[in-house]
């Protein structure tokens, strides 16, 4: 069979069975996002690991259960109060039961997010200094951590802390059989903190569990070479999201998490979970309202209260967003019956892609991508539902990663760039050294810019991450999309390596006694790009040649002038037009923005290429057309008399600008079209906002309107020639 054929046939749904036999949670997949997930109706949505999706249902019922019931602030005595302390309980022993574990075990401290239950743990861990009679704890931490685990260091290193970053090889490896004896007295006291990702969310790598124990036994490295009191962090965040935890099996004494991972909502909360055991030794310094039992305003005095939830959560919990995990954990239940099987189904939906983006092969035969990982996604045990990777031409070079990303959001294909929060996984992988670090960051990198190549070496890279509503239909479009837009035609396969996975697949995927639920027939995707053709020459008119000299002695011709006086939508054309202190006059003046003020682009809003704006200089208007709509007109000036425009703050490109409301009528007739509320504003007359690159000192500043970055933009026709070319033979 031909290679590319055999592609075509490895996108199906049938290969898709033969690779992996979980699919879905016994009701059709596809009926299950159009009731709950309407809004990612046309979106590939391949962050998962960024945030999950709630279901719609989940709100409803929270707005339902916060509407028929009366929630007070749990720290009154009152009915209301009663009722929401009853309620916080019952969701910390939900989370409790969710893994594995008791209250009797742990406790659950409710934070702000994964991030703040980690600084929680660097200000309260009982540190013990470098001093004269010891050499103090120990901050020991995988390199493959998240930001929010290494910036502990900012906590210990001041206080003298020892900080030892550990290798992910390093930790069995350097394993010893015969812990050392604790027999120096003091010394076996000094508690050490290990920290260690469940699952990194850079890979997706799992971590072995039995880490926790290993390390409390003081059996591996680094614990076996350092006396002390050993605690472990598993930093759970990523894990959770897709995997069961069990913590009575693993008992670690620290586990951060966010909720929005496992369940899309709410945000902004998160827990730490702490072993009962070790929650006497958390030091309290700062007290806020609700942690003490009593104090004196005047004096050095404070008593902490004794549970460690009371005592760790200052001030009023979010205790709204606390009930509405009850709802989180309802949805997760009833649609999915639980983790196992939502790992089931994101592993198997990972490991299919893993399978044919790692054999995928330009026409030469070189690899298409290369993947950052340990494994090949073998077992779920070991492997999360991440992808992590960087794409290659056919020469061996990366294509940065930005540039993958625009073209994706091109498809609406949803999926992370960067470094992830991970900068010791991402220098691993990509082999960046730390001087390259320090020296990217004087080149003018910074972490999450979208400066992807320096020198031609990657600074970061592309990660897709599956959660229990992906499917197949995902991972098929963006296969395809790959396919389709970066690989050397014709496409080739690395057979071999295909034969040897497809194998493995057969030999123990497939032996599962779970029931197979009914195979969706995929959706036909849609790969065309719309782009408006180039002019053609006969367009032209006489009147629009103006003459530009270049330094070069070149001559360039002016041929059409495109105004956009709406952003993102229609273009209007002239033949000549007046310039003003921000470009051509009226030129990006007016944008469209969404019911909260938020800048509705022709990525977000593909519709609004349809509206065609009008300037009439004569009678100073500016009128909307779109089809099926009686055109609209306004003043092309917001008039000083009209009833207090609403002025609004907006952002473009980072920058604030200052606006003002055009009025109910537009915003009606703008809402109608679109189909959803939005309004039209306008810059405000007496705002100016000025071009922020290629400024010279001691050049006046050049100013803007709501453009991206200049008053002009200017493209030749050799350029569009040239895109129309490549759209047309792909
Ligand atoms: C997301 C994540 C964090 C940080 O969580 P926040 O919600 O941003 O505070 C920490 N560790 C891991 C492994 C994560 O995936």
């Amino acid at each position: 069979m031909e290679e590319s054929n055999k592609f075509i046939r490895l996108c199906t749904f049938e290969s898709f069975k033969e690779i992996w036999s979980h699919y879905g949670f016994g009701t059709d997949q596809r009926d299950l996002i159009q009731r709950e997930f309407t809004r990612i109706k046309d979106v590939t949505y391949l962050d998962h690991a960024g945030t999950t999706l709630f279901p719609e249902s989940l709100i409803k019922r929270f707005y339902e259960d916060i509407t028929r019931n009366l929630y007070g602030n749990p720290h009154s005595h009152n009915p209301s109060s009663q009722m929401t302390h009853d309620t916080v309980e019952s969701v910390r022993y939900r989370i409790l039961e969710h893994l594995n574990t008791s209250p009797e075990e742990y406790s659950v401290i409710f934070t702000a997010g994964c991030t703040a239950a980690l600084k929680l743990v660097a200000d309260s861990f009982p540190w013990v200094s470098a001093s004269a009679e010891g050499s103090g704890s120990l901050f020991c931490y995988l390199t493959d951590n998240h930001t929010s685990v290494v910036g502990i260091h900012g906590v210990t290193g001041p206080q003298g802390v020892g900080t030892v970053p550990v290798l992910p090889q390093e930790v069995e490896a350097r394993a010893q059989n015969n812990p050392l004896s604790g027999s120096d007295g003091d010394e076996c006291l000094v508690p050490h903190l290990f920290c260690y990702p469940a699952q990194s969310n850079f890979s997706g790598r799992k971590y072995p569990l039995s880490y926790v124990r290993g390390i409390q036994s003081q059996c591996l490295y680094p614990a076996c070479e350092h006396r002390g009191r050993w605690f472990v962090l598993l930093d759970a965040a990523c894990f959770v999201g897709c995997s069961p935890l069990d913590l009575k099996q693993h008992p670690a004494d620290f586990v951060p998490i966010s909720f929005y991972k496992m369940f899309g909502f709410p945000t902004g909360l998160g827990a730490l979970l702490v072993r009962n055991e070790v929650a006497g030794l958390l030091r309290k310094s700062y007290f806020g309202g609700g942690t003490v039992s009593a104090y004196l305003v005047d004096e050095d005095y404070f008593v902490p209260k004794p549970h460690i939830a009371s005592r760790f959560e200052d001030g009023t919990i979010s205790f709204l967003d606390i009930i509405s995990l009850h709802h989180g954990f309802d949805a997760l239940l009833k649609f999915t019956g639980g983790m196992v099987n939502i790992q089931l189904h994101t592993f198997g939906l990972a490991r299919y892609t893993y399978m044919i983006l790692s054999c995928l092969r330009h026409s030469n035969g070189r690899p298409v991508a290369q993947i950052y990982c340990d494994n090949e996604f073998e077992n779920a045990a070991e492997q999360g539902a991440v992808i992590n990777f960087n794409l290659l031409d056919g020469y061996g070079r990366v294509v940065g990663y930005s540039q993958v990303d625009k073209m994706a959001s091109l498809f609406n294909i949803h999926l992370r760039t960067g470094c992830f929060c991970n900068t010791g996984a991402c220098q691993a992988y990509l082999n960046i050294s730390n001087q390259q670090v320090k020296s990217n960051l004087e080149a003018g990198h910074v972490c999450g810019d979208n400066i992807d190549l320096i020198e031609g070496r990657p600074t970061g890279s592309i990660r897709i991450s599956f959660g229990y509503i992906s499917s197949f239909e995902d991972c098929q479009r963006f296969l395809k999309f790959i396919a389709n837009n970066f690989v050397a035609k014709p496409l080739r396969l690395a057979q071999e390596r295909l034969a040897r996975l497809q194998s493995a697949s057969a030999a123990e995927g497939c032996s599962s006694s779970e029931e197979l639920t009914t195979a969706p027939t995929p959706r036909p995707a849609r790969y065309s790009l719309d782009i408006s053709p180039a002019p053609s020459p006969e367009t032209l008119t006489q009147e629009a040649f103006l003459k530009a000299e270049k330094s070069s002695g070149k001559t360039c011709t002016l041929t059409n002038i495109f105004i956009y006086p709406i952003k993102s939508c229609a273009a209007f054309e002239v033949t000549e037009w007046p310039l003003g202190p921000q470009g051509l006059l009226y030129d990006h003046m007016w944008m469209v923005v969404n019911e909260n003020g938020v800048c509705l682009s022709q990525k977000r809003e593909p519709k609004l290429c349809l509206i065609h704006p009008h300037i009439c200089l004569a009678s100073n208007t500016l009128r909307l057309q779109a089809s099926g709509m009686d055109p609209i007109s306004l003043p092309l000036e917001t008039s000083e008399e009209s009833p207090g425009p609403r002025t609004c703050r907006s952002k473009i490109c980072g920058d604030r600008v200052q606006t003002v409301d055009c009025g109910e009528r537009v915003s009606l007739w703008l809402s109608e079209f679109l189909e959803k509320p939005c309004s039209l504003i306008r810059q405000s007359p007496d705002f100016t906002r000025h071009m922020k690159i290629g400024q010279e000192d001691g050049v006046s500043p050049v100013a803007l309107s709501l453009v991206n970055e200049a008053q002009f933009l200017l493209i030749n026709r050799a350029s569009v020639a040239l895109l129309m070319d490549y759209i047309i033979n792909r």
